[in-house]
C-alpha cells in the first residue's frame, strides 16, 4: 500500500500522516525530513541543500529522489509507505513510474492561502532531528510549554517559516503541482481532503476518508 500525500507546506499534512501511519502501520516518509537530516549532518550535500532551501528554493528533483529511493530500501518499507512531499511535480512523480513504484492513494490536502500563512504563523517544531514532532502555538501546543510531548527536546519556531519564504514555496507550490494534481486525477487516485477546518475537523474527514477507501475497523 503506497499512499501520496499532496498539499502545500503547513497545511497539516505532517501532523495527519502520523495519524495515518498508525492506522495503517506503515511509515511516513517525508522528503523534508530527509532533506532536514542531510542538513543537520553538515556534510557538503548538506551546506548546499542549506542554501538552497533557505532562500525558499526547492532541491532539484533527481537528487531529492536519489534520496528517497534510499530510504524506500529500508527493511521499514517492505508493506508500503506514506509519501509526504514527493512527488511534488509531474517530472517526479514520472521518476516513480519509470522504475514501476505504484502509487495506490493520492490524498490531496487543500486549504486556502490565508489558512495556511495563519497556521505557519504559530507552528513549532521539535528541535530533535530524530523527531521531527510538530506543534502550533494556538492549535496544537505541547503539554509543557517549549517542551515536545514526545522526546523532552526543546520546541521552537523554524528559521525559515518567515513569511516572505512562506509566499515563495506557496507560489511555487501551487505552479508545480497543479499539473499534477491533473496527472493523478486522470488516473483516478485523487482523494480530496477540505483542510480548512481545525485539527479535529481535519482529523474526521481524513478518518471518513479512510474508512471509505480501507472498511471501517
Ligand atoms: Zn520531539
Amino acid at each position: 500500500m503506497n499512499i501520496v500525500l499532496l498539499g502545500p507546506p503547513n497545511v497539516g499534512k505532517g501532523t495527519y500522516a502520523t495519524q495515518l501511519s498508525e492506522r495503517l502501520e506503515i511509515p511516513h516518509i517525508s522528503t523534508g525530513d530527509i532533506i532536514r537530516e542531510v542538513i543537520a549532518s553538515g556534510s557538503e550535500q548538506g551546506e548546499r541543500l542549506k542554501q538552497i532551501t533557505a532562500s525558499g528554493q526547492l532541491v532539484p528533483d533527481e537528487e531529492t529522489y536519489s534520496l528517497l529511493k534510499a530510504r524506500l530500501q529500508q527493511p521499514d518499507c517492505a508493506n508500503g509507505y506514506i509519501l509526504d512531499g514527493f512527488p511534488r511535480n509531474v517530472a517526479q512523480a514520472e521518476m516513480l513510474e519509470r522504475d514501476h513504484i505504484a502509487i495506490n492513494h493520492v490524498l490531496n490536502f487543500v486549504a486556502r492561502d490565508k489558512v495556511i500563512m495563519s497556521r505557519m504563523e504559530g507552528r513549532l517544531t521539535c528541535s530533535n532531528p530524530e523527531c521531527h514532532a510538530i506543534y502550533h502555538e494556538k492549535n496544537a501546543p505541547p503539554k509543557q510549554k517549549e517542551i515536545c510531548d514526545k522526546c523532552g527536546s526543546a520546541v521552537a519556531k523554524r528559521a525559515e517559516d518567515t513569511p516572505e519564504v512562506m509566499k515563495e514555496r506557496l507560489r511555487i507550490y501551487h505552479e508545480a503541482t497543479a499539473p499534477l494534481i491533473e496527472y493523478y486525477t486522470k488516473k483516478e487516485l485523487l482523494v480530496e481532503i477540505d483542510a480548512n477546518g481545525g485539527y479535529d475537523q481535519i482529523g474526521k474527514i481524513i478518518g471518513e476518508s479512510l474508512n471509505a477507501i480501507y472498511g471501517d475497523e
